[in-house]
This record gives structure tokens, C-alpha cells and sequence, in this order.
């Protein structure tokens, strides 16, 4: 199957579950996960109509995405990996949503890369809902402090975002994600609904139906990634 195919799948089985969930089909935004892959995958995306990606690291993203942005202005780069401090002003450079703030530290170093930088990504705060030790994100008990702290720097953020647990069912993440941002009253752009970031290519149809209104999905679009 090619890129194109994938894609038009994938959309379809998105707009299926958002109908079953009484949802408009524009609620729920595919990112294409891009990471490891060439370039040129990206272009064949782009040629089937594909207008958001994702990416983990800012510096793949940054030999993949800035020409491509230049040709095509509503191009969308989203960093959905783990950022390290002194990254903050490279990805705010580049990226037009952040979906892995899950630290004070960090916060302060995007509003201030945000400040001298000029631009200003939306933010979304990554939850470890499964409390697993290894796993980046902020407890669902420091949600609201770093909610708060977000507030107090300035810094936009407008969701949520999760990696449910490799070892669980994650229908229960997705729930709990969703009920969280409706709890701390987290709020979209413009006074959306709230962003909820949830669903990769194993389960995103059934994040869809949770409320997820970005899936993040890779393999699934553009084919297997040697396991790191
Ligand atoms: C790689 C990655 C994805 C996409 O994973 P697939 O299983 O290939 O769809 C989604 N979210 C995050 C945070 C990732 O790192």
C-alpha cells in the first residue's frame, strides 16, 4: 500500500468513528508521524493532501522541514518527543505545536525561547497516566501545579497529550486523559474545546471515539521503523 493509500484509510476510518461519536469529522486532526523517515515520504504526503506531521527529535526535524515550510505556508510541524532545555528556542523556531511540556524548568525556558524568538507554538502538557517511572510526562497529581505554573510564565497551553502504558489496554488512558483536561478546565485555541493528543497507529480509531482530536500516527502511514 502506498503512502497515499495509507493515509486516505486512515482518514476515512477517522471520519467513520467520529460520525459513530456524533462528532464532525474536522474534530479530530491526523498528525503524520514522521520520524526516521526520509524526506521524500514527506513530499509524497504532502502530494496526497497531508498537511501535519509529527516528529520526535527538533534535529531530524530541522533537515526535514524548513524548505518544505518555506513551499508550502500551511504546513504544520508538530514535536511530539521529549525536549530538552537548551532545545527550547530551536523547536520554537520550527515547531507550530509542542506536545510534550511536562516540567517547570521547561515552561520557563519556552516562554522565554517564545519571547526571543517571536513566535509562539501552541503547548500542550504531556501526562504520564500510567505513572510509569521511566515515562516523561507530568503525574495526573502535579497536572494542576504545572497548569498553574504554565499560567504564571504566560506559556499558551490549549491540551493534553498521553502515551498510555505498552502493556495495558489503552482505552482506560484515553478516558482518563480526556476526563483531566475537562477537570482542570483546560481550553483550546480560541476558546475551543481542549486539544486532547491521544491514539498512535494501534489505537487510534478507538482514541478517536474517546475524544482524542489529534491521533499521532506513523508506522501505519508510512511503514515499519527498525525498533531502536
Ligand atoms: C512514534 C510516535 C508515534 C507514532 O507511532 P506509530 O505506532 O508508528 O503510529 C506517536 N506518538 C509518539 C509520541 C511517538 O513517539
Amino acid at each position: 500500500m502506498s503512502i497515499s493509500e495509507n493515509l486516505s484509510d486512515i482518514q476515512n476510518i477517522i471520519n467513520q468513528r467520529c460520525a459513530d461519536a456524533d462528532r464532525s469529522p474536522e474534530s479530530a486532526h491526523l498528525i503524520a508521524v514522521s520520524k526516521t523517515k526520509p524526506q521524500e515520504d514527506v513530499v509524497l504526503a504532502i502530494e496526497a493532501g497531508q498537511k501535519t506531521f509529527g516528529e520526535n527529535r527538533v534535529q531530524e526535524a530541522e533537515g526535514k522541514f524548513p524548505d518544505l515550510k518555506a513551499k508550502h505556508v500551511d504546513l504544520e510541524v508538530h514535536l511530539i518527543g521529549p525536549l530538552q532545555t537548551n532545545k527550547a528556542k530551536d523547536a520554537v523556531a520550527l515547531f507550530d505545536v509542542i506536545h510534550t511540556v511536562d516540567r517547570e524548568k521547561l515552561i520557563k525556558s519556552l516562554a522565554s525561547a517564545m519571547e526571543s524568538v517571536g513566535r509562539n507554538p501552541k503547548c500542550l502538557i504531556q501526562v504520564n497516566t500510567g505513572a510509569e517511572p521511566q515515562k516523561a510526562g507530568v503525574s495526573p497529581e502535579d497536572l494542576s501545579a504545572l497548569l498553574k505554573a504554565a499560567k504564571d510564565a504566560g506559556l499558551p497551553i490549549y491540551g493534553l497529550m498521553c502515551i498510555p502504558p505498552a502493556d495495558q489496554l489503552p482505552a482506560p488512558h484515553f478516558a482518563f486523559l480526556k476526563k483531566l483536561a475537562y477537570d482542570h478546565k483546560v481550553i483550546g485555541p480560541n476558546e475551543s474545546e481542549p486539544w486532547i493528543s491521544m491514539g498512535m497507529s494501534g489505537d487510534y480509531a478507538d482514541a478517536v471515539e474517546l475524544g482524542a482530536t489529534h491521533v499521532r500516527v506513523g508506522s501505519a502511514i508510512f511503514g515499519g521503523r527498525p525498533t531502536q
